[in-house]
């Protein structure tokens, strides 16, 4: 099965406690193929500037991923600058260049078009409806935006809202959209303006899934080494996405298996910086953590302690 993705690729520079870099791979939908790229077949759509270098879009496509509906524009790739406390579970913006984003008018090849599933990665929500009128019939569609945009171009958002089924935030995003604290009110208030699974991500807290029937609830792998938390969330849109596409099964009960892939995803990348955890992974090594999330939050019911 196929799943369209639209997104940022980036040259980002990290600062967090452990470390610093400049200008290395990353962007929203880098982070979400790569994830994905393990349970199904990518398509990326985005775009670069003529100073993105070859060794990129090689390992791009050694993962086997499609960047057929990648374009190379005149000009730089778009850049973010951000910066990491101790408390690893915001970032902070400290610059965002959209620079070849800001024209970018995407057109689907005509392969694409038939995508089963498609992920609207965080990038301008003008852009995500632009690609979503493109692809002809997709079976489950999800989303993904920050700050930037729900302060910035809250109206267009609202309208890409409309036409999606699963919206994937954090719990900051989640409070700045409802403009509400409490995040299970903030659930109701996001779920009727279109999303009917909401999954707000919590950082080290794990992850909490909202629909009209229940409210689910993932840890988050308890880590001894956090590295950099870049890309986590887009992490773990891409296992998620990509085991829902992997299986065509969109039960409560897949989705929640779903969810607990996303997380080992997002586990595996903020182990190091960019992708670098995330570049060639062992199937056996997702199996395993998968399996240690089971066991992490298994219990037994209680014995008959109120029955003397
Ligand atoms: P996250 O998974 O939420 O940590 O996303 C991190 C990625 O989002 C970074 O690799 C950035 O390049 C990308 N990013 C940051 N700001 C924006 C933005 N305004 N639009 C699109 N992508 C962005």
């Amino acid at each position: 099965m196929s799943l369209l993705v639209v997104g940022s690729v980036a040259f980002d520079s990290v600062r967090t406690p452990f470390g610093e870099v400049e200008d290395i791979l990353g962007g929203s939908a880098t982070y979400f193929s790569t994830a994905a790229s393990y349970f199904t077949d990518v398509n990326l759509v985005a775009v670069v500037g003529e100073d993105f270098p070859a060794q990129h879009l090689n390992f791009l496509k050694s993962r086997g991923i499609n960047i057929e509906g990648l374009e190379k524009q005149a000009g730089k790739t778009f850049r973010w600058k951000g910066e990491y406390g101790y408390q690893l579970n915001e970032a902070q913006t400290l610059e965002t260049h959209l620079n070849v984003f800001e024209a970018f008018k995407p057109v689907l090849p005509a392969s694409y078009k038939e995508a089963e599933g498609v992920f609207l990665a965080n990038i301008n929500p003008e852009l995500q409806m632009d690609v979503l009128n493109q692809v002809r019939s997709p079976k489950i569609i999800a989303c993904d935006t920050m700050n930037f945009w729900i302060s910035g171009k809250r109206e267009a958002l609202l309208k890409t809202l409309g036409h999606v089924d699963i919206l994937v935030i954090n719990d900051g995003e989640a409070r700045q959209l409802a403009q509400e604290a409490n995040l299970v009110k903030a659930a109701k208030a996001i779920r009727s303006y279109g999303p009917k699974h909401l999954i707000i991500k919590r950082g080290e807290y794990g992850a909490l899934m909202f629909n009209s029937q229940s409210i689910f609830a993932a840890p988050a792998y308890p880590m001894e080494n956090v590295f950099d938390p870049t890309g986590a969330g887009d992490s773990f849109a891409g296992g998620f996405m990509g085991y829902l596409l992997n299986t065509m099964n969109f039960t409560e009960e897949n989705m929640r298996q779903a969810v607990i892939f996303g997380s080992v995803m997002a586990s595996f990348v903020v182990e190091d910086f960019s992708l670098n955890r995330i570049r060639a992974l062992d199937y056996k090594e997702i199996l395993n953590r998968y399996r240690e999330f089971k066991q992490l939050t298994h219990f037994e019911e209680p014995e008959d302690v109120f029955n003397p």
